[in-house]
Parts: C-alpha cells; structure tokens; sequence
C-alpha cells in the first residue's frame, strides 16, 4: 500500500470510528504499515480530530519513530507502542481506540489480567471457530511512561488474540491489513459491551 493509500484508508477509518465515539477528545491513533524492512509506517498525528481527519494528518514515521514525511507534526505519542507491536508481530495494521465499553471492560478485569469471552459467534470474526470457543483479552497498567507501557502491551500479547486492553485507557488492536484490524477491533468491541451488559443484568 502507497503512502496516499494508507493516508485515505485511516481518514476513513478515524471517521467511522469518531463516529460511534471510540476516539474522544483526539484521543487513539491508527496505523498502517508501508514497508517491513525498514520498518516504515503511516499514523495519525498527535492533537488531531479523529473524526476530521485530511491526508495531511498521516504521517510517515520510521522505526526510531521519526518523521520522514508529514510537514510541522509530529507523531502521535503514542507512536512506540506501534513501533514495538510492528516490530514484535508484523501485522499490516495497528488501531488504538478509547471507547466506554473497553475502558469499562479493562476496569472491570484488570485484577484477573484479562478479559474471558465464551461460546459467542463473533469470536469467528477473530478466528475462533469452534463451537466452545473461548478466548482470554488480556489488560495491562496503564504505565505513564510510553517505553514501559509499550514492552507491557507486546509482552501481553497471546497467539489467536489480536488485541490488548489497557487499563481505563483503551484497546491495541491489529491486523494481517486494514480491513482484518477493523474487524477484530469491531468484534472486540461488540465483545465488549455484550460482556459489560451480560454483567449489568447480572447473567
Ligand atoms: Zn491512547
């Protein structure tokens, strides 16, 4: 995928996704790999209105995290997260979202360490296809320095879980592509509401 690709694909993604409220107040950051090796990615800008998002808000970050396209802005913060995940997993693409229902969620099972979700016909949408199919989504401290919490996201990570919660802060989420990364996010979150609503009914 071209810089411009990625550019237009993660402007549409901040749109759908600041839509149904997942990246308030310019918080989360999207990415899309461009190059392996070297690593060279495209994200979001720091400060930027996710729902707004121009193409002049992507920019091009290498594996030091330094700019090398993307005029006046800088990367998001939270960019050594992304630099750690690409370079520990390989995925295409790395989205970071903060909805209510993920911060509830991590809240919730932070002292167990992870959330368990069970026997639910979204979990196909992450790979699971088995009839009692369970999958544990593992939350980590929400560490104020970047280094430390992005060591503690990666190490966290499990084979078949394509995402990691962070404490009252939100979800990483990846995929092989764009389009792999948006559905597990989707079906993470759906995940996540359901189980915070199975809770609320006391089920
Ligand atoms: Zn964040």
């Amino acid at each position: 995928m071209t810089y411009a690709e990625a550019a237009r694909t993660l402007c549409r993604l901040g749109r759908i996704f600041g839509e149904r409220g997942w990246l308030p107040a310019t918080s989360g950051n999207l990415s899309i790999r461009l190059q392996a090796n070297p690593l060279l990615f495209a994200i979001t800008r720091s400060g930027a209105d996710k729902q707004c998002l121009e193409p002049r808000d992507i920019i091009r970050v290498d594996a030091e995290g330094r700019v090398v396209d993307g005029g006046p802005y800088k990367p998001s913060a939270e960019t050594v997260v992304h630099i750690t995940l690409y370079q520990a997993l390989a995925p295409g693409c790395i989205l970071h979202v903060h909805s209510l229902y993920n911060n509830l969620v991590s809240e919730w099972a932070f002292e167990r360490g992870a959330v368990t979700i069970a026997r639910h016909e979204l979990l196909k949408a992450l790979g699971h296809w088995e009839e009692d199919a369970t999958i544990d989504v593992p939350v980590v401290e929400n560490f104020a320095d970047l280094d430390r919490l992005a060591a503690a996201v990666r190490d966290a990570a499990r084979p078949g879980v394509p995402g990691v919660l962070v404490r009252n802060h939100g979800i990483y989420a990846w995929g092989e592509d764009a389009f792999a990364a948006k559905r597990h996010l989707e079906a993470f979150e759906f995940l996540f509401e359901y189980v915070i609503k199975l809770w609320q009914l006391g089920l």
